[in-house]
């Protein structure tokens, strides 16, 4: 589904992706890890183009977004993406943060919108904060809430950049478990997480990146729990 070939990133002489190549099957779900700097926020955007790659291509269910005659926007709107923070507007209700993409990049009509909106309340459990404004919700609701403003798009892909690093610790799991429900209803989906348990239990690959490259990709019993790399163990061994 997700395809990244020799994909390189400069932001001026700090060489960030120094060829990072990866595959990501259909209702795969791929937990990527490394230290601070190591290029993972670097490596989402550039995947839904946020970041214009310097070298290396990136595709995405067949289509290369990398190929200057595709239409980005479209392709964009293939891929949705949770950021660590949440990034609601703080002046519209929670249903209208839903609908307002929907409406604008869509073009859907005011009901279609509000339809889907309420269906993707109630899949992230907040059917009954439709009306509330973002600044009466918790973290955790605040993060749900924007999950489900990037599913009411209709992504092929959902890309995580920390989406519980702001949280308080009480907060995490509810994120986690509407994640974890995505995955089992088969989303396609990359994570950048400090999660390990969440890494352990749901993903199908772990990535551990350092310096730009992907030093391990493998199951998370091997990465995690078994690493053959010194940098991965040196880095887990400072998470613990
Ligand atoms: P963290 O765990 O702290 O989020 P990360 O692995 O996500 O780190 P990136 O955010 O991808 O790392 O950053 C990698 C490097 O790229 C850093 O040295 C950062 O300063 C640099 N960098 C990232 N974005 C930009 C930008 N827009 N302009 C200049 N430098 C950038
Ligand atoms: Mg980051």
């Amino acid at each position: 589904e997700i395809r990244v070939e020799g994909l390189y990133k400069s932001f001026g002489a700090n060489e960030v992706l120094r060829g990072i190549d990866l595959e990501i099957g259909r209702g795969e779900v791929v937990c990527v890890i490394g230290p601070s700097g190591s290029g993972k926020s670097t490596l989402l955007r550039c995947v839904n183009l946020l970041e214009e790659p310097d070298r290396g291509r990136v595709l995405v269910g067949g289509t290369e977004l990398t190929d200057p005659d595709v239409d980005i926007d479209a392709a964009r709107r293939r891929i949705g993406m949770v950021f660590q923070q949440f990034n609601l507007f703080p002046h519209l209700t929670v249903t209208a943060n839903l609908t307002l993409p929907q409406r604008r990049v869509l073009g859907r009509s005011r009901a279609e919108a509000a339809r889907v909106a309420a269906e993707n309340l109630a899949r992230v459990g907040l059917a009954e904060k439709a009306d509330a404004y973002p600044a009466a919700l918790s973290g955790g609701q605040q993060q749900r809430v924007a999950i489900a403003r990037a599913l009411a798009m209709g992504p092929e892909v959902m890309l995580f950049d920390e989406p519980t690093s702001a949280l308080d610790p009480e907060l995490v799991g509810d994120v986690l478990a509407v994640m974890r429900m995505l995955a089992r209803d088969g989303m396609t989906m990359i994570v950048v997480t400090h999660e390990m348990s969440f890494a352990r239990e749901v993903a199908d690959r772990v990535v551990f990146m350092d310096g730009g490259v992907v030093v391990e990709d493998g199951a998370p019993a091997d990465v995690i729990g078994a690493p053959r790399h010194a940098r991965t163990r040196d880095f887990l061994s400072r998470l613990l």
